[in-house]
């Protein structure tokens, strides 16, 4: 069984540790850089990125976090932490620290005041079944993207579903809807380099 951290340091914990269980992962919170050692993978969710990096740097894990990713620690960052794994942000903070290791640039709270929240049915690549059900609030979208990244969803012209090899990132909430594919996927991508070795 894969072990996957959540990051706990803010946001909605709980509901990806719940789908990562239904998924058929062990999932474990994730605050310290022993913890952050004992995973598989991990997830960052959603919150507010400038709080989640501001705490990072508090808890010692931005480094390691840097780190980890480089050798190739798959991560899935949903809505803030999709911001976090960016190469880059449009209207982030000046200081807002970043992860980095996915090659895209992000717009932060990109979809603008008047539709700070909605839900959009989803083709994504990958999953079969019918359209995702997906819950956008306060998300970013990806602006640019590097060649080796794959866009795996879009709302118009903007991609909200990324994968770049070992990183995934999605701007919408797939732990708020009990759809558990996105999770599914990513439990895979886990198991696939745990049986490579
Ligand atoms: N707007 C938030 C940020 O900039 C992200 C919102 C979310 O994660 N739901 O981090």
């Amino acid at each position: 069984t894969a072990r996957i951290g959540v990051l706990a340091l803010q946001g909605d914990v709980r509901e990806h540790a719940r789908a990562l269980a239904a998924a058929g992962a062990e999932a474990v919170e994730v605050r310290r850089p022993e913890e952050l050692a004992a995973v598989d993978g991990l997830v960052l969710p959603g919150g507010e990125s400038t709080t989640i990096g501001r705490l990072l740097r508090i808890f010692g894990l931005l480094d390691p976090l840097r780190a980890a990713v480089g050798d190739g620690l798959p991560v899935y960052g949903s809505c803030a932490g999709m911001i976090l794994l960016a190469q880059d942000v449009l209207d982030g903070r000046p200081d807002q620290p970043l992860i980095g290791g996915l090659d895209v640039v992000v717009r932060r709270n990109a979809f603008g005041r008047q539709v700070d929240s909605f839900e959009a049915d989803l083709e994504v690549e990958g999953l079969t079944g019918p359209p995702l059900h997906a819950v956008f609030i306060r998300a970013p979208w990806v602006e640019k993207a590097g060649d080796g990244v794959t866009v795996l969803a879009r709302v118009g012209e903007h991609p909200v579903a990324v994968r770049q090899g070992h990183l995934l990132a999605t701007s919408f909430h797939p732990e708020l809807t009990g759809d558990i594919r996105m999770h599914e996927l990513f439990v895979d991508l886990v198991a696939r380099r745990l049986a490579r070795g």
